[in-house]
């Protein structure tokens, strides 16, 4: 699954990439897991490496 870590700075970058509207951002960054696809799309575009893939 797709998860955020502390070194999110909340620029939003994920969630507009998303194509399943699964990220919301309130400050940071959180995963909506129900509605993620688990395409890996945000982790390519998060200018801090702030998104990890654990299995
Ligand atoms: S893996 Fe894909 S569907 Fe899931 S949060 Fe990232 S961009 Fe959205
Ligand atoms: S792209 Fe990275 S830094 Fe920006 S809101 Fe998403 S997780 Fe946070």
């Amino acid at each position: 699954m797709i998860v955020v870590t502390e070194k999110c700075v909340g620029c939003a970058t994920c969630m507009l990439v998303c194509p399943s509207r699964a990220i919301k951002v309130e400050g940071k960054a959180e995963v909506i897991q129900e509605k993620c696809e688990k395409c890996k799309k945000c982790l390519n575009y998060c200018p801090v490496e702030a998104i990890k893939w654990v299995e």
